[in-house]
């Protein structure tokens, strides 16, 4: 199983509709996916069509041990569940302030599922924070992807983010590595957002090897600025089924095609969609 992390502290940069597509598309192919939504805005679950009210068993109820990932999963589309957020996760970084390991219970749980493996693949959609939600993402995680928005303070605070994925490395998981950059709401033929790419590339090319972010790579696929990745969300439907046809899909397809191709060999093949 990929356990993925999609993070970045700012906000709007395109985290949430990178992990719904990413999610939705790779379920599309055949794997089965679980997107695990961590920010208490719920914007994730609400794009796959999830509304978690009420008794709705959702992600807060996995960090007070009272549910499991899969007792608290929705089916969404074939071989694809969302684990909903609310806004009750919002109290859990204070509730969880006392709780001793109180950055490994994600972990725990992701453990369970991926033992059973249940899945080819774990999305996790964070808050724009790096507060105990994503340490949490980063504790139970291998992969982290992180979304940017290329304009003039996009590289801005990227130090900090992955100072935190160094922390979470050498405390709580010897496994975590950046494995790539999303450059999101990409416009074309900008110079702006061509020089961010290369300042960025050169950045990781001369960063300390052993740091967890040292073989990350920028992927090749871009995510260009379009009306219906913003519009999808509304609607409760990931880009494939709003808008299969539109720039925003291409885009979203050609990065799934990067990410599979990044599977490793010799792993179990996907289930077939059921
Ligand atoms: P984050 O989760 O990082 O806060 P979102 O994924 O929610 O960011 O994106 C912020 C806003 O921008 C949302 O309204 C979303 O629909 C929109 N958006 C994201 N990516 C694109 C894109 N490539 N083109 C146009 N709008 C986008
Ligand atoms: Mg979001």
């Amino acid at each position: 199983m990929r356990t993925i992390v999609v993070m970045n502290q700012k906000g709007g940069v395109g985290k949430t509709t990178t992990s719904v597509n990413l999610s939705a598309g790779l379920a599309n192919a055949g794997r089965r996916v679980c997107l695990v939504d961590l920010d208490p805005q719920a914007h994730a679950s609400l794009h796959v069509g999830v509304e978690a009210h009420g008794n709705t068993p959702t992600i807060y109820d996995v960090f007070g041990d009272k549910q499991t990932i899969n007792d608290a999963r929705q089916l969404v589309a074939p071989n694809f569940w969302c684990v909903p957020s609310n806004i009750d996760l919002a109290a859990a970084e204070m509730e969880l302030a006392d709780v001793p390991g109180r950055e490994l219970i994600l972990k725990a749980a992701v453990n369970e599922v991926r033992q059973q493996n249940y899945y080819d693949y774990l999305v996790m959609d964070c808050p724009p924070s790096l507060g105990v939600l994503t340490v949490n993402a980063l504790a139970a995680a291998e992969e982290v992807f992180i979304p940017l928005q290329p304009h003039f303070l996009a590289l801005h605070g990227l130090s900090k983010l992955f100072e935190t994925t160094a922390l979470v490395n050498r405390r709580l998981n010897r496994q975590l590595r950046v494995s790539g950059v999303v450059l999101c709401m990409y416009e074309t033929g900008t110079r702006l957002a061509a020089d961010i790419a290369e300042d960025l590339a050169a950045f990781l090319a001369n960063s300390d090897p052993h740091a967890p972010w040292a073989g990350a790579q920028i992927f090749r696929s871009r995510i260009r600025r379009n009306i219906k990745l913003a519009e999808a969300p509304s609607h409760g439907k990931p880009i494939f089924q709003y808008a299969p046809k539109c720039h925003g899909a291409e885009d979203y397809a050609a990065l799934i095609e990067e990410v599979m191709d990044s599977e490793e060999s010799g792993e179990q093949l996907p289930a077939q969609a059921a």
